[in-house]
């Protein structure tokens, strides 16, 4: 078990140091070789956050460079998820955080590319699929004030058509779909796309949901491929957060609530979750797509959206693990560091305790310091996608840029 996460080599809790002279403001920006980590954990947030800025806009031109400048702009995968549109998610980031034009016009070109090459795509998501392009191409072309593309990709959104047998999990199915209008409505305005129109979704989510669950022990339960899943990629935990994002009836609220209990009180003495239903012995996974990261991320939102201190103490358990156990050998947003760092981010952003926010950062500081060296040493695995959003060093990057003003991070196409 443990070739999947570095021991966590890094102190519980460490203060940021509040240098009171300009000697010892210069020795805590000076980094000194082999205890160059401590010395980042205990930096001041200002000069940390300028170092993790660098480092973020750095690996960015080189993400731009190895996955759109070197395939000539030929479009091989289209999905935010380990292609094209991660690059273009990221350039938003950047320009969100810089406001650097350039970055939102090579954005928009990219977008051109992608929405030419998912065009008869069948996927509907935001993660995986056309609504994502769509989506994200008006959200784009409004900051660039070009009224032309908006309406060209409002409409492009407007003809996804949703199967009868549409999966109901976050990366391929309808909540995948529901994701990408709430970031429509959020960008562009509440009423872009029409409640009436996601309730139709929302109806169709809790129904299946109902037929699969059982009454009084877990109410909603959903398949993907013939496995009821419980993580945020494909099961309960993405499905139940992005139901708490809609407006729900307050029937389908406590069906979310009790399922969420279910999960709960079905979970690992750990402090993990199980990756589905039918494979509750294997205590492995500590990703957000299976595990408790994912987990973790629904259940704070179920301690905003519902009050029960049952949901914050389950997600600081499950903070408690991803401390000791996710510490992976993988730098992504799916399965890997960065991904897990969100955890602590979200329970900062809740409870306002600065040990969460320490962890969050301790955990960008792995990455900031040893990520590179760890990977080509091979004692850390860089991604089948190595400059995917999801995969890859994309995920490090975006985790960086949040850490600028951690108090609005989100986790990337999955916190509205
Ligand atoms: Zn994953």
């Amino acid at each position: 078990m443990s070739d999947r996460f570095f021991p966590n080599p890094m102190p519980e809790f460490v203060p940021e140091t509040t240098p009171s002279t300009q000697q010892e403001q210069q020795e805590a920006l000076t980094v000194i070789h082999g205890d160059s980590l401590s010395k980042l954990l205990a930096m001041p947030h200002a000069p940390l956050s300028q170092r993790l800025k660098r480092a973020a806009l750095d690996l960015k031109e080189t993400i731009v460079i190895e996955t759109w400048g070197f395939s000539r702009q030929h479009v091989v995968d289209f999905t935010l998820y380990c292609g094209l549109m991660g690059t273009a998610f990221l350039l938003f980031k950047s320009y969100q955080v810089t406001h650097n034009s350039n970055d939102l016009t090579l954005c928009s070109q990219i977008l051109k590319a992608c929405d030419a090459a998912s065009i008869a795509s069948r996927d509907v998501t935001f993660i995986c699929g056309r609504a994502g392009v769509c989506a994200l191409g008006a959200v784009v072309a409004k900051h660039g004030g070009d009224g032309d593309s908006l309406r060209y990709y409002l409409s492009q959104f407007e003809k996804i058509k949703l199967s009868k047998n549409l999966p109901d999990e976050l990366l391929y199915g309808r909540v995948g779909f529901l994701w990408a209008c709430l970031f429509l409505n959020k960008h562009l305005g509440e009423a872009t796309i029409p409640s009436a129109y996601t309730r139709a979704v929302v109806d169709e989510i809790i129904k299946n949901g109902r037929a699969m669950g059982r009454k009084g022990i877990c109410p909603l339960m959903f398949e993907w491929y013939g496995e009821k899943y419980w993580g945020a990629a494909h099961g309960l935990a993405g499905i139940m957060h992005v139901l708490m994002d809609m407006e729900l009836k307050p029937d389908e609220l406590e069906d979310v609530r009790h399922t969420l209990k279910y999960m709960i009180h079905n979970r690992f003495a750990s402090g993990n979750y199980p990756s589905s239903e039918e494979d509750r012995k294997r205590d492995v996974l500590v990703h957000w797509c299976h595990g408790a990261p994912g987990v973790a991320l629904t259940l704070v939102k179920a301690a905003k959206v519902f009050g029960d201190k049952e949901f914050v103490d389950a997600a600081a358990e499950a903070a408690e693990m991803v401390w000791n156990r996710g510490l992976l050998k993988r730098v992504g947003i799916c399965h890997g560091i960065s991904g897990n760092a969100y955890v602590f981010l979200a329970l900062y952003q809740f409870t306002g305790n600065v040990k969460y926010l320490y962890r969050a950062k301790a955990f960008a500081c792995f990455l900031l310091d040893k990520a590179h060296k760890l990977i080509s040493e091979g004692e850390m695995h860089g991604g089948d996608r190595p400059y995917s959003l999801f995969e890859g060093k994309g995920g490090m990057a975006y985790l960086f840029l949040d850490m600028i003003d951690p108090s609005l991070s989100k986790f990337p196409a999955y916190e509205i």
